[in-house]
């Protein structure tokens, strides 16, 4: 009974880990389309052709934009990256504490 509980919740924490591990390294590894040519504006997250729409809003994916800038940005945006690495680092440390509590 109670190592019936342990196991489950050994085995819950671990697949919640693996899920944080899965979203953050997703975030940090996929890549957007090629880069365009600096003087197109380009969704910084699908980069769909934004050339002549009105707004912040990509036509595709209906990412809105904080500012038209981020349009023509080439980068991964740093929330981007601080989120993937937190959420990298939040399963991490979930895996450590499942495995050192089952102890
Ligand atoms: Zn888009």
């Amino acid at each position: 009974m109670f190592a019936e509980t342990i196991t489950s919740t050994l085995i819950a924490g671990l697949l919640i880990a693996a899920a944080l591990l899965a979203i953050g390294l997703a975030l940090l590894v996929t890549r957007r389309p090629a880069a365009a040519a600096a003087n197109e504006p380009r969704c910084p997250e699908c980069g769909n052709d934004l050339a002549g729409i009105q707004g912040l809003r990509c036509t595709a994916c209906g990412y809105t934009a904080w500012h038209a800038s981020e349009f023509y940005q080439r980068r991964r945006p740093a929330a981007r990256i601080v989120l993937g690495v937190a959420l990298v680092v939040a399963g991490l440390a979930l895996v450590a504490l499942v495995v050192l509590a089952d102890r």
